[in-house]
């Protein structure tokens, strides 16, 4: 169903360096490195999660990926998407400061991306409103 194209920049990913085949330390980060997704993999589920919740498709070149993070973001319309642990969230910076990111619930269906657009008020502890700890 994944009929739309995305751009794949030419794969400038370095080569793991190798130390001995067998030593502890190979076994293990070979064990690791099993359990990655690769860039292309978390490319093309931001793009499939992003076009199945919105029906927009992503240009490649608006995806930043974060191997490290095993994670992936787009920005679509202003507003900041990042697939990762397996599901799609939408990152908003503290609704009383405009700093920072918070990521919300992961986002399965149009319903919970209406809430997260329209009411979900993320805040830092130091930004909430007063009266809510105003506890004497
Ligand atoms: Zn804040």
């Amino acid at each position: 169903m994944h009929t739309h194209n995305y751009q794949q920049t030419p794969n400038a990913r370095r080569a793991p360096s190798r130390g001995p085949a067998n030593s502890w330390q190979a076994r293990a980060i070979a064990a690791y490195q099993r359990n990655q997704p690769d860039e292309a993999t978390l490319r093309h589920e931001l793009t499939a999660a992003l076009h199945a919740l919105t029906g927009q498709a992503v240009a490649g070149d608006a995806i930043i990926v974060d191997l490290t993070g095993r994670a992936a973001t787009a920005r679509l319309d202003g507003a900041l998407f990042r697939w990762a642990d397996g599901g799609l969230h939408l990152i908003r910076p503290c609704a009383h400061c405009g700093h920072g990111a918070f990521s919300s619930p992961p986002l399965r269906d149009a319903e919970e991306l209406g809430f997260v657009l329209s009411a979900w008020r993320p805040l830092h502890e130091d930004c909430r409103p007063f009266e809510a700890d105003d506890i004497h």
